[in-house]
């Protein structure tokens, strides 16, 4: 939309649109005749200055000329009423008076009028006037519509850029966080807990006998269960710090920063019964079982100098216990 208001207002950049307004039609004649035969220039006459706003809202002219002395209205009031009016407020106004006053002049000008002639001006100064002022004005809007037109793309740009981190970011299959955006995230929790000396929870998390699943059902039931599971986990990460991720295959993590043991042993137990709960059927470990994951879990308060993947390995730990253990499970480490 904004594309084709510039494109317009490109195409008529020569173009003028004239409103006179004066009480005097006389008057209205004599500027018709010396605009007549001026190539683009449209001239528009309005002699009842009550409706002179109206009219300029009606017809958007490039130049208004306006007459000073009229009954009923001041001209400069009128003037200073289309300063106030949106649609009118940039319009470039000549003022037409019957004499060269200084006061009358500086009165004009500082009610807002652009522009000062002595009626009847000589044709070619009006026209040039005319000419000058509708240029400047057609410039004004192109560059008012070329600032709009650059704001919505820098808004579209930054939509765009926002989409694309997400997409980096995610897991196409689950659309949780994929592995990079795991790997940075759990770094930057691991640092802000050293800082602050916080407990950081992790879970990592693994579909129990999935091949099995995959052998048995084909991989695009293998998938469906997938993106399950993955929806159970995003359900059981209950704060904004928390980070449900696709850690590789059939394995998840959730990164629970700022979370004691406690706390995040309680977010694995309702996790794994939630899974259980799914009654996804499966046909391993017996006939009638339902698809289960078995979560290992760790917390740590990072030393100075510690790497984060001192975490992973703990929770995996706990994971290679759940699954000793007969799977189904959270395994503490
Ligand atoms: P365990 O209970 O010990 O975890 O046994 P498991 O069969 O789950 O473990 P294993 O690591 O041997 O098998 C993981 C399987 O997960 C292998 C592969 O068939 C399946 N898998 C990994 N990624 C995907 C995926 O993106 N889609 C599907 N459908 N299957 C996947
Ligand atoms: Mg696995
Ligand atoms: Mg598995």
């Amino acid at each position: 939309m904004n594309d084709l208001q510039i494109d317009d207002i490109k195409t008529d950049e020569n173009a003028a649109m004239v409103l006179l307004v004066d009480d005097q039609a006389m008057i209205g004649e004599a500027v018709r005749r010396g605009l007549a035969n001026e190539e683009n220039i449209d001239f528009h006459f309005c002699s009842d200055p009550q409706q002179a706003i109206a009219h300029a809202v009606r017809i958007k002219p490039t130049v208004i000329l306006q007459d000073l002395v009229m009954p009923g209205l001041d001209g400069l009031s009128l003037v200073r009423e289309y300063r106030n009016h949106p649609a009118t407020k940039d319009i470039p106004i000549i003022v037409l008076s019957t004499k060269e006053d200084p006061l009358i002049k500086s009165a004009a000008f500082s009610a807002g009028a652009n522009d000062y002639l002595v009626k009847l001006p000589d044709n070619i100064e009006l026209v040039a006037r005319i000419r000058y002022h509708s240029r400047s004005y057609m410039t004004l809007l192109q560059r008012d519509a070329a600032y709009r037109a650059l704001r919505v793309s820098q808004q579209q740009l930054l939509d765009t850029n926002l989409v694309l981190q997400r997409l980096m970011n995610s897991d196409g299959l689950t659309g949780l966080s994929n592995r990079r955006h795991f790997d940075e995230y759990l770094e930057l929790e691991w640092r802000r807990s050293l800082r602050d000396q916080s407990q950081l929870s992790l879970l990592m998390i693994d579909v129990d006998y999935f091949k099995s699943y995959n052998d048995s059902f084909g991989h695009v039931e293998g998938d469906e269960a997938l993106r399950k599971v993955a929806t159970a986990i995003r359900d059981a990460s209950a704060r904004p710090s928390d980070l449900p991720a696709r850690y590789g295959g059939e394995e998840f993590a959730l990164v629970l920063p700022n979370t004691s043991p406690v706390g995040a042993r309680l977010v694995a137990e309702k996790l794994r019964q939630t899974v259980a709960a799914l009654k996804i059927p499966h046909n391993t470990p017996g006939d009638g079982s339902s698809l289960t994951i078995s979560i290992g879990l760790a917390t740590m308060v990072p030393e100075a100098g510690s790497d984060c993947r001192l975490l992973i390995s703990a929770a995996d730990r706990g994971l290679y216990q759940a699954k000793n253990n007969g799977r189904n499970q959270v395994g503490i480490e």
